[in-house]
């Protein structure tokens, strides 16, 4: 019999939980050995607000492989001093899931509720919830309910919390379908256009998929190669006309994944006690990081720009420069993050000696009427010259404008070069010098005399 430790430090709800055999035996009979309870997790899990649960399904791609972030907003967290800061972009990302969630719900296209407020912003207003970008997603959504075959069942913003396998386990399933028949469906709405999310090997989706799996008694035993579909849509930043990104795996995959990394990993996080240097691993997961502010990795990487003088950094060997540029992005972090919270606590009515709240610039507009004022002063100058939308502009208008800038739409040769990171998915390209400039030209044959 395989014995699998739920908690590193005990968790005395039941003794042992058992998985029961599936019909096909395919899924081996597992128990969960608890261990002796402790009472300092015990008591710590129980002051931790869920809401902002730092073991949440959306921080996995964080935790698994910083064990910093956990350490540190946990610690904050005991000591009452974290401080949870929405930036406006989640605050809009959380509009268009609720106005994503609603048609759904309704089967209601997002067009319907035009105009109408979800978390304080106006469906299809300037600066509000792109229809569109929703659309896209109710479209998904719809997809997957619209080829079902047999009976299921649906998650739409579901939070789904297994205290009984760990106390910490809980999130918030976007869209989620299952039958014992077609398999798990699941979908995540991602609102942002800044960094795009895939798919394969998400763990994110992979914690909302075993969160599914384990929430319900039939599939938790179910067939290791019952599908599940995981998907990530975000219109903003792949485009209205791209499809959802998709990956597919099965359930031994999602259990397996959350038995044999998600929960030790868990497990070795909330019984770390000490943190040290090492504990602090930056990438990309750092973006959403709630504890940015009191990273060492960026705090040294801003202090180092906020040192440095422009004279300075000319002087540079390129090793020198390399370590500055290697750190640029968890300095611009570190930026954002600060505005953020100097923003929260300016409106809050915080005092910050050095900064104050302003209104935003808005551009100038007209009033009612103006427009036959201006024609009877300017005539035909009055107007800007009718011109032709840029490639991009037109891909927006339809699939047949996708089409069509495909045809008609081409690159120039590029302006120059500009400097970008490694990640950078474009190829590296080489300084130009007299002999490539002229490379094409001398074999050509006007430049042979002919
Ligand atoms: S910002 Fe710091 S603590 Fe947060 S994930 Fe990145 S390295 Fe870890």
């Amino acid at each position: 019999m395989e014995i699998l430790d739920v908690y590193a430090v005990g968790f005395p709800r039941r003794d042992h939980l058992e998985l029961q055999r599936n019909p096909q035996g395919s899924l081996p009979l597992r128990t969960f050995h608890v261990r002796p309870d402790h009472g300092r997790f015990r008591k710590e899990s129980a002051m931790i607000d869920l809401e902002h649960s730092p073991l949440g399904g959306s921080g996995a791609h964080r935790f698994m492989t910083c064990t910093a972030s956990f350490l540190v907003q946990r610690e904050q967290i005991l000591d009452g001093t974290f401080e949870n800061i929405e930036s406006d972009f989640a605050k809009l990302g959380t509009a268009a899931h609720d106005l994503g969630a609603k048609a759904v719900a309704t089967g209601l296209e997002p067009f319907e509720y035009l105009g109408e407020e979800f978390s304080g912003y106006l469906a299809g207003w300037p600066g509000g919830i792109s229809l569109d970008a929703v659309h896209i997603y109710f479209n998904e959504c719809m997809k997957i309910l619209a080829a079902r075959k047999s009976q299921g069942s649906m998650l739409l913003e579901d939070t789904i919390h297994l205290p009984d396998i760990h106390p910490l386990l809980r999130g918030t399933v976007d869209f989620g379908w299952w039958s014992k028949s077609q398999g798990v469906y699941l979908r995540d709405y991602k609102n942002g256009e800044g960094v795009g999310v895939a798919a394969a090997g998400n763990k994110q989706l992979l914690y909302y998929a075993f969160l599914m799996i384990m929430n319900d008694p039939w599939l938790r035993a179910g067939p290791r190669d019952l599908l599940v579909s995981l998907g990530i849509v975000q219109p903003n930043f792949y485009g209205v006309f791209e499809d959802t990104d998709v990956w597919e795996t099965t359930l031994g995959f999602v259990m397996d994944w959350g038995m044999n990394e998600l929960l030790p990993r868990m497990n070795v996080l909330v019984s770390t006690q000490d943190l040290d240097e090492a504990d602090y691993v930056p990438g990309d997961h750092c973006q959403f990081c709630p504890v940015l502010l009191d990273c060492v990795v960026m705090q040294r990487a801003f202090k180092a720009y906020a040192d440095a003088s422009e004279d300075f950094v000319a002087m540079l060997t390129n090793q020198e420069l390399n370590e500055y540029y290697s750190q640029r992005d968890y300095a611009r972090r570190f930026m954002n993050a600060l505005e953020s919270a100097v923003h929260a606590r300016l409106v809050a009515g915080g005092n910050i000696p050095s900064a104050k709240l302003v209104e935003k610039r808005v551009a100038r507009v007209w009033k009612p009427g103006a427009a036959a004022a201006l024609e009877e002063a300017f005539g035909s100058k009055a107007y800007e010259e009718r011109k032709i939308k840029s490639p991009a502009g037109i891909e927006k208008l339809s699939s047949r404008g996708k089409e069509i800038a495909l045809e008609w739409g081409y690159k120039p040769e590029g302006a120059g070069l500009s400097v970008a990171p490694l990640s950078d998915p474009r190829p590296e390209a080489k300084p130009r010098t007299n002999a490539t400039v002229f490379e094409g030209h001398a074999s050509s044959p006007e430049a042979q005399g002919f």
